[in-house]
């Protein structure tokens, strides 16, 4: 099992930080040691700096699979959530700025943050139809649709199969839409997807 997370995955959030909007998926990977299980807090680590919230949709793949066909990507989805990608903002400027690898900002302990509600995929599920909401001590601060995804769920699993293979349990991190910003000890994070609460964590002190 994988963490995939898609970089830059909508227009306004490639712009709330200074970037254009990719020609292609951005990718990057998190070890599985980086996944906030349901009812765990968020431990704040002084070393790292600032940490940004980075709400996502994401999606598990429950097969192993390589150089999926774009029309046959989400047979492989098994069910979906909302995810935190949590970002040492400041870090990663730096290593951004020195041409480095962006592993110590984003694949800390802990930073792939999983909603408690796993929705199942159905027939009449449509990933590219859904309302993200992120909420912080009951403010929305984040809110996007997938429908403005620069790269749809299922260009996403194609693209990333070419160079990597997957296999069940994967999970997927979407991308973020605009609103990022950073968390706090005694925060509260709740995401809805489609206006139900799927994710619920609190940041506690490290
Ligand atoms: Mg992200």
């Amino acid at each position: 099992m994988k963490i995939i997370c898609i970089g830059r995955n909508y227009r306004d959030h490639a712009a709330e930080l200074g970037n254009d909007a990719p020609e292609e998926p951005i990718i990057f990977l998190k070890p599985t040691t980086a996944c906030l299980y349901p009812g765990q807090p968020i431990k704040l680590k002084p070393f790292l700096g600032d940490i940004h919230h980075e709400v996502e949709l994401v999606v598990m793949v429950d097969s192993y699979a390589k150089d999926v066909p774009e029309r046959m990507a989400l047979g492989l989805v098994a069910s979906f959530t909302l995810g935190l990608d949590l970002t040492a903002r400041t870090l990663q400027n730096e290593l951004k700025a020195k041409g480095l690898p962006w592993e110590k900002s984003k694949a800390f302990d802990g930073s792939a943050v999983l909603g408690e509600v796993e929705l199942p995929m159905t027939a009449s599920t449509d990933l590219q139809r859904l309302s993200i909401e992120l909420k912080k001590n009951g403010a929305l601060v984040q809110q996007g649709r997938t429908s403005d995804m620069l790269f749809t769920v299922a260009q996403q699993i194609a693209y990333v199969s070419r160079f990597i293979t997957l296999e069940p349990g994967d999970l997927f991190f979407t991308g973020t839409p605009a609103g990022v910003g950073p968390i706090a000890e005694g925060d509260v994070l709740e995401g809805f997807l489609n206006g139900q609460r799927v994710l619920n964590v609190t940041v506690a002190k490290g």
